[in-house]
């Protein structure tokens, strides 16, 4: 049995005080949230604060990024062993945001990808297509090539310790959501073809949805058979929100 998994990706938002007052009210909402796990993704400056705040709850924190290299002249960037410092357990790679705004590819985003697992954190590994794409019938063909830039190279073992995210760009940061129907169409061919390389592994990988995730759209998306959970967006910045997804995980 899968465990259901609602991540909150707070992108470049927040403030120390705002913070505070959103993590206090996240970590009371799910303090009795035993069966599913709750995830907050913040900004690199902010994870000694969601470390202090979180620890000993139930809410697990991450990062938005990481680089694949452990250290060296690499001004800005973060290691993946900063990230376990600071008591890391998730990291999200390849965001679709990132892959537009900063030209990661395939083969950086894989590069991250494995650059977690070495480090036993769990990436939270983003594929989707975009508008065009699916209106061409290349949404199989995209999440395809995405998750064999991981699965081929790395293989089923490493894509075990990951949690895979289906975002259709159309759908991140619109208020046009998939429907169950059509996010349960690509979870089910991401897990098949997973499956055709190992199917334990495809059996229990955590695949959960993002774009446009809200309270009243999370459970009937959560009921999906294929689908687990979800990587929340602008909700995540509304603790009332937050919760009420994570419970209806
Ligand atoms: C995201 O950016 O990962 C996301 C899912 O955003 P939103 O929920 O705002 O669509």
């Amino acid at each position: 049995m899968r465990r259901r998994l609602v991540v909150g990706n707070w992108k470049m938002n927040g403030s120390i005080a705002k913070n505070k007052a959103l993590l206090d009210t996240i970590i009371d909402g799910v303090r009795d949230l035993h069966d599913s796990d709750c995830v907050v993704c913040v900004p690199y400056p902010y994870l000694a604060q969601a470390q202090s705040l979180a620890e000993h709850t139930n809410v697990a924190w991450g990062a938005q990024n990481l680089s694949s290299m452990d250290d060296g002249a690499l001004t800005g960037a973060v290691s993946p062993g900063m990230l376990v410092d600071y008591g890391c357990r998730y990291v999200i790679v390849g965001h679709s945001e990132r892959r537009m705004l900063s030209h990661e590819t395939d083969d950086t985003a894989a590069a991250r990808f494995h650059a977690a697992t070495k480090a036993d954190l769990t990436p939270i590994f983003c594929m989707g297509e975009t508008k065009e794409e699916r209106e061409a019938d290349w949404t199989e063909y995209v999440v395809g090539r995405q998750l064999d830039s991981i699965l081929r190279r790395y293989g089923p073992e490493d894509v075990s310790k990951s949690v895979l995210a289906y975002e259709p760009l159309w759908a991140v940061g619109t208020d046009n959501p998939a429907t169950p129907e059509q996010a349960q169409e690509v979870h089910s061919f991401i897990r098949k073809r997973i499956a055709g390389c190992d199917k334990k592994i495809a059996k229990n990988i955590r695949i959960i949805y993002g774009g446009s995730l809200n309270p009243s759209n999370a459970k009937a998306l959560f009921d999906m058979p294929d689908i687990d959970g979800g990587l929340v967006g602008r909700c995540s910045l509304d603790a009332k929100a937050f919760v009420k997804i994570c419970k209806a995980a």
